[in-house]
């Protein structure tokens, strides 16, 4: 079973079923409405997805899709777009435990962030740069 949670901790859910695809998506409205380089997402049937606890909160993000947030603490949970029907496309950090998903594909390549090709090159701290 696959969970899923908030930083608060109000939002809980689980999904039945399997996980369709898990994709980076490198586009521009991803970038700016997450505020991150680039944004990872697991897309699961919507019939799969079940909350649990807490309360979401829905804001239109572009023409076709819509963002859900915990209503109490802003954490992205899951994005709906009317060109994917059905499906709920996860933000990957929402979920429980990330380690066994590993990213299939790029999608939006062309607006895609040169460094990122580099990022496993820079020194990395095992937490935070003293
Ligand atoms: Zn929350
Ligand atoms: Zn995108």
């Amino acid at each position: 079973m696959i969970t899923g949670s908030c930083n608060c901790g109000a939002i809980k859910y689980q999904i039945t079923g399997k996980i369709q695809k898990t994709v980076n998506c490198h586009c521009n409205l991803c970038r700016k409405m997450n505020g991150s380089a680039f944004s990872t997402y697991a897309a699961v049937l919507q019939s799969n997805f079940e909350l649990i606890s807490g309360k979401l909160a829905s804001f239109k993000v572009s023409e076709n899709a819509r963002k859900h947030l915990c209503h109490q603490c802003a954490t992205p949970i899951y994005n709906s777009s009317s060109n994917y029907v059905g499906l709920n496309i996860l933000h990957i950090g929402s979920l429980d435990s990330v380690d066994e998903l590993i990213p299939e594909v790029n999608i939006y390549g062309e607006s895609k962030l040169q460094w990122l090709s580099r990022i496993s090159e820079l020194p990395t701290f095992d937490q935070s740069m003293k």
